[in-house]
Parts: C-alpha cells; structure tokens; sequence
C-alpha cells in the first residue's frame, strides 16, 4: 500500500513512523511524507541558545496523557524525559496589575478547599459566597445541548470566575476564548460531574476521594506491578508535565531519523487531491502521483482547502474549525541581575486586565536542567482569539511590549525596563491551534462520516479529538495503522 502523508508535525511524523515499523516488519507498505515548510515538526520547534533550551513552540506535554512519553520510550528518548518541577508549582493570576496566587485546593476551574478559597484574594465576597451555595446546584440532564466554558463556569460560580479563572487558563492554554470553547470538548469531566452530581465541587470531591482510595491500594501493593525478582518496580518521578532534556524537538529529531529519508520531501506543500478508482492523485511541485491512500496531517483550514473539491460538505466542515494564532517572546536574562522573582512557575493574564501578554512562563523553574545556573528564561504568550492584531507588529514592537508589561506587573525592581536581556526571541504561529468551540464533537462527527465515504483517506491532528501533544501522537499512528491493517486485509483477499 502507497500513502501519502499530508504535514509534517508531530501528528504526521507519528503516522510516518508507524508506517516506517509495519515496513519494517514486512508489511508491504510505502510511504511519502510531503511537508511544506522547510523543516518537519510544525510547531515543535526548540533551539539551544548560550546552553539554555528554547522553546517557540510547546514547551511540554500532560504526563497524565500516555502516548507522547511511550513514543518516546520507544524511540530511545526514555532517559531524557524530565518532569516538571512540581514542588516549585504555583501559578499567579494578573488582578489589577498585582499577583495573586491561585488558591490551593483548586482542580479543573473548581474549588475543593474551603480555607484556601475563603482567604483568597483572587475572588470577591460575592463570588465566594455563591461557590458555598454551589454545593446545592441541581444536577443538568445529560442530554442537554453543549454549551460555551463560560456559560458552564458562570453558572455554578459567577463571572468574576470566568473572568479570573476559566479565561485566562484557556486561552494561557488554547489561545481560546471560554465564551467560544465547547464545554463538553474541553472540560468533558465537569459536564458529566454535572450531571451526575449537580455541584461541581461536590463531583471533585468524589472523584479525589476515589484516586486517594486508589492511591493508597497501590500503596498496599494490590496493583503495583513486580518486577522479575517479585519486588516492587522503581517508580519514575513524574510531574503534571513531562519533557524532554534537550527541548521538544528532540523529539521530532528521533523521528526524522527513523525514518526513509528519501520518503521524506522537505519545502513541497501539497497543492492538489483527486480522489480516482483505487485510490488518490497527488499534486505537489509539478509532479502527481499515484497513492493508494492518504493521511492528511495538515490544519484542518488546509485540509479543507485541499479536499473541498472532493467533498464539497467535507472541505467546508474542515474549514468552517476556527484556528488561534499565537505568538512566543523568549528572553533570557542573567539571574544574578534580576530582583527576585516570585515563586513558582509563573502568571496568567485576563482578558479585562487589557494587556497583550496572555501568559508568562518561568522556564528555569518549571523544568531543571534546561537553563544554565545563574540564568532566568522567560516565555511570554500572547495573542489568541481575542488579539490576532498583535501578529502584525514587529519583533522590537513585541520585546518592548513584553518587557514593558514585564516591569509593570512584577515590578521595576524586579525586572526593570532598563535591565537588557541577554538574548531575544519570538515566533509567531498563525493559524496554529484548532478551537473546539460549541458543537465541534457534532462537526467532527459530520466529518467522519463523510470520510468513511472516502475509502483510503484518514485524518490526523489537532483539529478532532485533542489539541495537545499526546493526543496528535495518538491519532496519527492509529491513522497509520488503520491503513495498514487496511491494507493487509486486501493483500489477504488478493492472495
Ligand atoms: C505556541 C504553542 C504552544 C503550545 N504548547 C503546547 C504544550 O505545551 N503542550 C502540548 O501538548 N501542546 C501544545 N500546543 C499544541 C500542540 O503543540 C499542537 O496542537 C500540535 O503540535 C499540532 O500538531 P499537528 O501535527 O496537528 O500540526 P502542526 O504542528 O501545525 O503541523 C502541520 C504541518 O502541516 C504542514 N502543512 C500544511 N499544509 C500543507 C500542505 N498543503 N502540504 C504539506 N504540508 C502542509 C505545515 O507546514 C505543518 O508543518 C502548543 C501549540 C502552540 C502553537
């Protein structure tokens, strides 16, 4: 079987490489990976700069999430997996240009602990008395229609927590817009806490309550797996986040490198699909090629443009995915001429309080042993739903802005606008991050739908079922695979 790969980001490289092990395995499979940038990865892009990893694009992944560190496991990466540094985990919330902490006992938006949410500064009276009275919020019928983050979260716990919580973690996360983002797509356990429970507090509280039962049968030993010798297995220390040593791109390096390189055709966008008997006509540079089948494992917004003339309702549910775009500014700064930074991993900015940074990153602190000692990088987020303008600027335009914004919110004794950073760097994404917004699981339905009605064309990436890392692994070897059981089991009928 013939397979053209449309993109070479993370989702397309993990289809490559699965078709590149069932080839080694014997099957009879072949495949072209066409990529239109002059690099693979997409936005997986790092770079070591005076011994400090930079990341332009995503600086981890969920470790709760299993693909990403087993494909890397699987590539030889295991070693370099890092955890984040979680006992140094606090994140600060912008709130009329001071820092407040986000309470302890928060989990998914929601809050658990009693004391930490009745002392916080973050939320007012108001909104704490009506996160009390949440414990007697009715239960919601699971059938209901979907609906936006912030209709959900306003609804159990006021505006003041879609403005300082829900709001900022999504679009410090998605580059998204709660007032947009499907509740069920993008928080699925609250909607079914709902449902089940009424308050949402009420369905945290049991769902904690079941994993420290869990943890505490692992403790015991019920369900730790021994090793040959009957003993316990060393348990590897994991974060909320895991990367990788040398940056993200290490792992797009692995991949590349197990792969065919002649397979792999660099600065080649793919102009044109035709759908013919038995298979597909390719069309990149001059040249169209015959492919039995096709993964495209482009943005949803390219992939419409390609298979519209195919499927007319498939290219315009393709298209009609909106897409954040998003910009990353690195700075390094030579620690030792810093005031002090607060702890923790750094602060996320509402939307109300009208700055262009959307986020602030502590790169030093979150992951050890990517920074030289004596080095602070800070990564600065901006742009999303509500700011695409910001694309426009210049690079000295957003440096300044972000320094600007950087002394203003943690003070000019700590990081003045006169301390000069050793070193500068800033990546612009456009059109880079699907937003599930309301009604998305029905639209990828629609899509599947017309897809099954094209016989060798799979999909992958982050337009259907999860926006991360993990999740675009996952759909592009199960896209890979389908294709070559496909496959096998034509072979079987023709022998
Ligand atoms: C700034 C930023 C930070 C992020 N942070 C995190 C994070 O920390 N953790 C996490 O899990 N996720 C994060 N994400 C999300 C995650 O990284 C992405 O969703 C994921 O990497 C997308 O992979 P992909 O392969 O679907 O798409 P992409 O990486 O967008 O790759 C698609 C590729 O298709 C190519 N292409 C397009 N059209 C054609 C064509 N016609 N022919 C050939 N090639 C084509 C493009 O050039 C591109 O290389 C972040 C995203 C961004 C933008």
């Amino acid at each position: 079987m013939r397979t053209a790969i449309i993109g070479g980001g993370i989702a397309g490289l993990a289809a490559a490489f699965e078709l590149e092990k069932a080839r080694a395995a014997g099957a009879r499979v072949e495949y072209t990976l066409y990529e239109a940038g002059e690099r693979l990865g997409g936005v997986l892009n790092s770079e070591m700069v005076d011994g400090a990893v930079l990341e332009r694009g995503p600086d981890s992944f969920l470790t709760e999430k299993p693909a990403a560190a087993e494909l890397c496991r699987e590539l030889g990466l295991g070693a370099e997996l890092i955890p984040s540094n979680d006992a140094a985990r606090k994140t600060y919330i912008v709130v009329k240009n001071r820092l407040v902490a986000l309470p302890d006992g928060l989990m998914f938006l929601v809050p658990t602990k009693l004391i930490p949410t009745a002392t916080t500064r973050l939320f007012s009276w108001t909104t704490k008395l009506r996160m009390g009275l949440e414990l007697l919020h009715p239960p919601r019928p699971s059938g209901e229609a979907d609906e936006a983050v912030a209709a959900l979260v306003q609804r159990h716990f006021g505006a003041e927590v879609v403005d300082r919580l829900a709001d900022p973690l999504l679009s410090g996360i998605f580059g998204g817009d709660a007032a947009q983002l499907s509740a069920r797509m993008v928080l699925p356990r609250l909607v079914e806490m709902e449902s089940e429970y009424g308050s949402l507090t009420r369905g945290m509280l049991a769902a904690h309550r079941k994993m420290r039962a869990r943890a505490a049968a692992r403790k015991n030993g019920a369900a730790r797996p021994a090793n040959a010798a009957g003993g316990a297995q060393p348990v590897a220390p994991r974060g909320v986040f895991t990367t990788l040593r040398g940056g993200m791109k290490q792992l797009v390096d692995a991949l590349a490198a197990r792969l065919n390189p002649a397979a792999v055709r660099l600065a080649l966008p793919v102009s044109g699909l035709e759908k013919v008997a038995h298979g597909w006509m390719v069309t990149a540079g001059w040249n169209a090629e015959f492919y039995d089948a096709v993964i495209v494992a482009s943005p949803a917004w390219a992939a419409g443009v390609l298979l519209g003339p195919v499927d007319a309702a498939l290219g315009e549910e393709l298209g009609g995915i909106p897409y954040s775009s998003s910009i990353t500014v690195n700075l390094i700064y030579d620690e030792t001429k810093l005031g002090r930074l607060p702890d923790g991993f750094g602060f996320l900015v509402p939307a109300s309080e009208g700055r262009a940074m959307l986020a602030c990153t502590f790169v030093h602190r979150k992951f050890l042993g990517r920074t030289p000692p004596e080095t602070a990088v800070l990564r600065a987020f901006l742009g999303g739903m509500k700011n695409e303008a910001l694309l426009a600027e210049s690079d000295e335009s957003l440096v300044a802005r972000v320094r600007r914004e950087l002394a203003e919110i943690l003070g000019e004794n700590v990081i003045g606008l006169g301390m000069e950073p050793e070193h500068t760097q800033v990546s612009r994404w456009r059109r880079a991050m699907a937003q599930y917004a309301v009604g998305h699981r029905q639209r990828v339905e629609r899509i599947a739908a017309r897809v099954a009605g094209l016989p060798g064309l799979r999909l992958a990436g982050n337009a259907y079922d999860g926006i991360g890392i993990p999740d675009c692994i996952r759909l592009g070897r199960k896209a890979a695979r389908e294709l070559v059981a496909l496959g096998e089991s034509a072979g079987q009928l023709v022998r």
